[in-house]
Formats: structure tokens, C-alpha cells, sequence
């Protein structure tokens, strides 16, 4: 069980940072209005995000320059439009195609960190660090309540700019978790399959997506300032390469830890004793990653395999073979079943990110490897965005209502 409260907190943004933040703004708003337009396009209304998603992702990826997840946030802000106009619709009240104007941009957990006393915020160039006006006293307040304690987690949160104003409402969760419940999920517990590649660093098969796109970015710069510092050729210069060396490497760490928080955070919100990677010695032969990738990815595991075992998750590593050319629907493997990004079965049509496709066949993969048929503690299916599929490959919807929307939901197969 869990329990949600939103605080709303005062920034005290500078105006350079505020520029900034408009620019996002404005940007987070135009794609929800340019996700919105296409839903309206067709013959019907378009609700469903994933398709949603295959028909404007690339498009306000190229017009703006906001981070994936204000890109997917905002295709999320027209769906929930859309669907409530077809709502409407339905109850025969009037209603008209949605456009966004109040100004407003929905940050995640990987577009905002939450420090003690500041925040720092993705924006269209880079992130802004911004300091909290919090009220005199914190007694009695929500800031003290839900914020600053250690028992509630912050989720994410919405930036409004109201009466010159900058104000974020952050929302926190609370897990109400029973012992009972702890103890079902390691005695019967699900598989969390994670898919490793270049473009996302990571992909589980609960459907949530780690973009490379931070550690591409330092590595660039890295190598840039690297460059400049070649050219000098001093020794003073070849010092400097290597404190840029161990800073870079510091800071790509940072990230690292992040992600493997997360990861593991992943599997304990859903109840999973495992979370399965595929085996990474040759993953630079099959994926083209370069070094610096596959050193990431070793970090990664690393982390993942210590921080999982705190919380009594495993962590296995397994075949890695054909995961991402075999359909995790109904088996077919083919090599053109697979379009870099795209994931189209030639054999049963089933489509999905590609990246999706193989985290769920490497959960898939460990579960069959380790079928005893008799339950005792071994986890009985892979944990997808909604619900779960079993060893025979039977789709089970979630046992509450507790289906999470995300970006690639399943669609039970009725
Ligand atoms: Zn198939």
C-alpha cells in the first residue's frame, strides 16, 4: 500500500536559470500540443500512449532539445487529455481538442534530483541548480511532514510558474509494506529482466528506460577537453589529462550509482527476488558498445549485484544469446525481426521496443533455466509494465488494480 502527498515548495530561481526554464517550458508545452494534434489526426481519437509515442517520439525529439523524459512526460500530459475528451464524448457532453497553455513541466526522478535544500532540474541546455524558500519555521508543515522525512521517497514532481513565481509541487510516496508481503516477494517472487545496450543503458522489463544520453554526453566532453589538452603536449597538460581523467571517471560513477539505485527500487516496487542481466563477457561483440561501455555496464552490475543483496534480490546473469532477435511473445527468432530500435515478429506481428523485447526474453531466459515446478522460492514469471507472464509464456494481469502506465504497457491478449 502506499500513500501520496504533494508539497509545494517555492524556488528561489535566478534569472538566467528562469530563461531557461521558460525555454523548457514552452518547449514541454508544444510537444504536448504536437502529441495532441496527431492523436486528433486520424479517424478517431488516438489515446493509447505507446502508439502514441511510435508516431511523435522521433519528431519532438527533433524539434526541441528536451530530455526523453519531459519528451515522454509530455506525450503522457495530451494522452490523459485525449482520453478524457473521449470520456466526454462518451457521456455525450461537449468537449474540444485539448491545448496547453498554463505553464507547467513534469519532472521525474531522471530529470530532477532533490537535495536537502536545493534542486537541480533538466532543461533544455543542461541541468539548473536552484535553492528551496522554504517557510521560517518547518514545525507542522507538509515541508517537515513528508518532505524532510526520511520515510517518505520522493517520485517527482510539477514546476508551475504562477503570479512570477516559480513553484514546484513535489510528490512523496510512503510504502505502508506488511512483513507478510516482504516475505512473499522473496519466497514467490517475479523475475526482473534488464536489457543493456548503448542507446538506453538500461531497459527492465517493467517497461522503465535509462537513456544513455548523460553518459554520451560526458564522454564527448571528456574526450573533447581531452583533445585540447593533447594539443599543449606539456607536462602540465598530460597531469591535467589525467585529474580530467579521474573527475570523468568520478562523475560517470555518480551516474552509475544512480541508475543502480534505481534498478533495484525497480524490483523491490514490484516484488521481484531477481533481477536478471544477460552474461556480459562478449557484450562488446554483440552490441557494438565500445570500452567505456562495457565498462559502464560492469560498474553497473556490480553495483546492482551488492545493493540488491542488502534487500535479499539476486542477481543472475544469463545466455545471452538471440535475446534480441527472438520474439518474447511466441518464440519466433529471426534476425529481421529486429530494426535497431524496433521490434516487429515477422512470424506473429507482436511489436514493441526492441530493447523491451530482449529484457523481457533475458527474465524470460533465467525463469525457464531455473523451472523446478514446485514454487519453493523460485519465482514464478517475469515482471512486465502491467501483470506478468509465466514460464509458458501466459499472461497474467495485475492481481490489483495497480496497473502502472508507462510507456510500454502490454496489452493482455484477450
Ligand atoms: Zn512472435
Amino acid at each position: 500500500m502506499e500513500k501520496r502527498r504533494t508539497v509545494p515548495v517555492k524556488l528561489a530561481v535566478e534569472s538566467d536559470d528562469a530563461a531557461l526554464l521558460e525555454d523548457t517550458v514552452d518547449e514541454f508545452l508544444w510537444a504536448a500540443d504536437y502529441v495532441t494534434h496527431h492523436a486528433f489526426e486520424g479517424e478517431y481519437v488516438t489515446t493509447s500512449k505507446t502508439t502514441l509515442h511510435d508516431g511523435t517520439y522521433e519528431d519532438v525529439r527533433d524539434e526541441t532539445a528536451l530530455h526523453s523524459n519531459h519528451v515522454q512526460a509530455a506525450r503522457n500530459k495530451a494522452a490523459e487529455a485525449c482520453k478524457s475528451v473521449v470520456e466526454k464524448w462518451k457521456q455525450g457532453k461537449k468537449a474540444s481538442m485539448p491545448h496547453f497553455t498554463s505553464p507547467h513541466l513534469v519532472y521525474d526522478h531522471r530529470t530532477a534530483t532533490f537535495h536537502d535544500e536545493y534542486v537541480s532540474l533538466a532543461t533544455v541546455d543542461g541541468r539548473i541548480e536552484t535553492d528551496y524558500v522554504l517557510p521560517d519555521s518547518e514545525r507542522d508543515t507538509p515541508h517537515a511532514d513528508y518532505f524532510f522525512s526520511d520515510e517518505y521517497e520522493t517520485t517527482g514532481a510539477e514546476l508551475h510558474y504562477s503570479n512570477g513565481n516559480w513553484m514546484l509541487h513535489i510528490h512523496c510516496k510512503l510504502d505502508v509494506e506488511s512483513d507478510t508481503s516482504k516475505q512473499d516477494a522473496t519466497e514467490n517472487g517475479t523475475v526482473l529482466g534488464v536489457d543493456l545496450g548503448v542507446n538506453n543503458l538500461a531497459v527492465a522489463s517493467t517497461g522503465t528506460f535509462w537513456t544513455g544520453d548523460e553518459f554520451d554526453h560526458w564522454r564527448r566532453e571528456y574526450e573533447n577537453r581531452r583533445g585540447d589538452l593533447q594539443e599543449h603536449g606539456t607536462r602540465w597538460a598530460h597531469e591535467n589529462i589525467q585529474s580530467v581523467g579521474r573527475k570523468e571517471e568520478g562523475r560517470f560513477k555518480i551516474t552509475l550509482h544512480r541508475i543502480s539505485n534505481e534498478l533495484v527500487a525497480e524490483a523491490l516496487d514490484h516484488g521481484c527476488s531477481v533481477i536478471a542481466f544477460e552474461d556480459l563477457t562478449d557484450i562488446r561483440e554483440r552490441t557494438g558498445a565500445s570500452w567505456g561501455h562495457k565498462w559502464a555496464f560492469n560498474r553497473l552490475y556490480e553495483y546492482v549485484e551488492y545493493k540488491a543483496a542488502e534487500y535479499g534480490i539476486t542477481v543472475e546473469q544469463v545466455d545471452p544469446e538471440n535475446t534480441s532477435r527472438r520474439c518474447s511473445e511466441c518464440g519466433f527468432t529471426h534476425p529481421d525481426n529486429r530494426e535497431s530500435e524496433s521490434f516487429e515478429c515477422l512470424k506473429c506481428g507482436y511489436e514493441n521496443h526492441a530493447d523491451y523485447n530482449a529484457a523481457k526474453n533475458i527474465g524470460l531466459r533465467y525463469l525457464r533455466r531455473n523451472q523446478t515446478g514446485s514454487g519453493g522460492g523460485a519465482p514464478v514469471g517475469v515482471c512486465l509494465n502491467s501483470g506478468m507472464v509465466n514460464a509458458n509464456g501466459e499472461y497474467e494481469p495485475p492481481a490489483e488494480d495497480s496497473a502502472r502506465a508507462g510507456v510500454h504497457a502490454e496489452s493482455p491478449r484477450l
